[in-house]
C-alpha cells in the first residue's frame, strides 16, 4: 500500500510553497515509522524525545496541516480518540474490540465497488473505506 514519507511531504511543501518546519518533519516522520495508527496523544509522547519543548497543541495541529495536505489520514473506527496514518492508498481496518487495536487489511472483493449514485443530495462520492471489527490474534489468545 502506499504511504507518505517525509520525501512526499518535501515535495509537496515545495509544490505549495509551505515552510517544511522542523516539526512538520518530525512528525511526519514519527508517523511514517509506525503502522498502528497512532493518536496525536502518542506521536506526541514519541516525538517529544526529538522535540522537547512542543506542545501538545502544536502536535495535534501539525497533524491537521499533515492531513489537509494529503501526507497523512485520519481514520474512522469505532473508537474514541482520532487515529492517523500515512497510508493514503485505499483500504480497510480491522478495530479490536477489546484492546482498540487497529490494523490494515487488505480485500481485494471490496477494491472496486461501484460507486453509488446518490440521486438528490448532490454528493459527489470519491471514496470509502470499510472497517470490521472483532477480537484480534492477541486477544484470542488470552
Ligand atoms: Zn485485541
Ligand atoms: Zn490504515
Amino acid at each position: 500500500l502506499e504511504r507518505q514519507g517525509v520525501e512526499q511531504l518535501e515535495e509537496i511543501c515545495r509544490r505549495e510553497g509551505l515552510r517544511l518546519t522542523h516539526q512538520r518533519r518530525v512528525i511526519q516522520e514519527a508517523l511514517a515509522g509506525r503502522d498502528d495508527h497512532p493518536t496525536a496523544d502518542q506521536l506526541y509522547e514519541e516525538v517529544q524525545a526529538t522535540l522537547p519543548d512542543i506542545s501538545r497543541t502544536t502536535v495535534y495541529r501539525v497533524l491537521e496541516t499533515l492531513v489537509g495536505i494529503g501526507v497523512a489520514r485520519s481514520v474512522g473506527h469505532p473508537g474514541p480518540a482520532v487515529r492517523y496514518e500515512v497510508t493514503t492508498a485505499r483500504h480497510h481496518h480491522f478495530f479490536c474490540r477489546q484492546c482498540g487495536s487497529l490494523s490494515d487489511i487488505v480485500v481485494p472483493q471490496l477494491d472496486d465497488l461501484p460507486m453509488p449514485a446518490v440521486k438528490g443530495l448532490g454528493f459527489k462520492i470519491e471514496d470509502y473505506s470499510v472497517h470490521f471489527t472483532g477480537t484480534c490474534n492477541e486477544c484470542k489468545s488470552k
